[in-house]
């Protein structure tokens, strides 16, 4: 964010000799200036908020799931800490890559639509704070089933999204697994749609907290009672909905692509419950993608496609 923060400095110290001639100035409540000093103040609260809410909603998760957890796991407690601190090594390097090479570009990207009146809530919604706060949340949840859906729908995506489903002890680090490639196309993707949806750069940091502490929630191996997670998942995805979508039985693995709101599924038709999650095993389908090292797994994008049809003929 260093990056963000000079580029964000020397682009108000130039506006601000422009428009006054001199280093001292007094900025007008409702001048653009001011807008944007609010809204780096906004994108700023909810950066730090981020990273809060992530490292609490882990250390929560892994407490329940050491307490009360779903799928009882192994004996072998080194295996479970493997796992966890493999997953969460490819977390951290996939944050590492967004921080340094995207997060500026998307935020000069959304400045820019903002300041220019482009995409679709500058055009729809530009003084109603409310209805742009809600319609861009909305506008990026469908945007992330449809992007996930597209994982599943092209071979060539597919390739770096099956290291995701590859994992075949899904846990509260499973939220994070994912092949770099996957992330960087997922990042490049994300610039023109901030542009087109016309999304202010808080908004996307709000509903990337929200969103991830749902994935976090519905990854982690815990006992939800069947009544709540009924409940909840009329609204949110849940674990029971998210445990169908990491099944190797490919119809099931082509289901549930939402994210944070369920009810993309629900519109897509590709919603999917199965009334005994305790018998739903996870992972892949096909012996070469069962290596678990992070050479593996960085290799994996590599290997020849993962066969379309489970071993039932699903
Ligand atoms: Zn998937
Ligand atoms: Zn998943």
């Amino acid at each position: 964010m260093a990056l963000w923060h000079k580029l964000r400095a020397s682009a108000l110290r130039s506006d601000q000799e422009t428009i006054c001639g001199s280093e001292t100035l007094s900025v007008a409540a409702d001048s653009p200036i001011s807008t944007q000093i609010r809204m780096q103040a906004l994108v700023n609260f909810f950066q730090e908020w981020q990273a809060i809410a992530t490292v609490i909603g882990l250390t929560l998760l892994l407490v329940w799931e050491s307490f009360r957890p779903f799928f009882a796991f192994s004996r072998d407690r080194s295996s479970r800490g493997i796992h966890i601190i493999r997953n969460l090594l490819l977390g951290a390097v996939n944050s590492l890559v967004v921080t340094l090479a995207f997060v500026a570009l998307w935020i000069l990207t959304a400045e820019w639509a903002a300041n220019s009146g482009f995409g679709l809530m500058n055009w729809l919604a530009s003084d109603r704070a409310v209805i742009h706060g809600v319609g861009a949340i909305l506008l990026l949840d469908a945007w992330t089933y449809t992007w996930h859906r597209m994982n599943h729908r092209f071979a060539f995506l597919w390739r770096f999204h099956r290291v995701h489903h590859a994992d075949k002890q899904m846990d509260v680090s499973t939220a994070g697994r994912f092949h770099v490639g996957e992330i960087i196309l997922s990042s490049l993707f994300r610039i023109p749609v901030i542009a087109l949806f016309g999304v202010y750069a808080w908004e996307l940091v709000l509903y990337e907290t929200i969103m991830f502490t749902v994935v976090q929630f519905h990854h982690a191996n815990i006992s939800v009672p069947a009544w709540l997670d009924r409940a909840l998942r009329t609204v949110i995805v849940t674990p029971y909905m998210h445990k169908v979508h990491h099944s190797r039985v490919r119809v099931e693995t082509d289901s549930n692509y939402s994210s944070l709101l369920s009810v993309w599924d629900r519109l897509g038709r590709s919603f999917r419950i199965r009334s005994d999650p305790d018998a739903i095993e996870f992972g892949l389908d096909d012996p070469a993608l069962d290596g678990e090292r992070l050479a593996d797994l960085m290799k994996m994008p590599l290997l020849p496609d993962h066969p379309k049809q489970g071993p039932d003929g699903v």
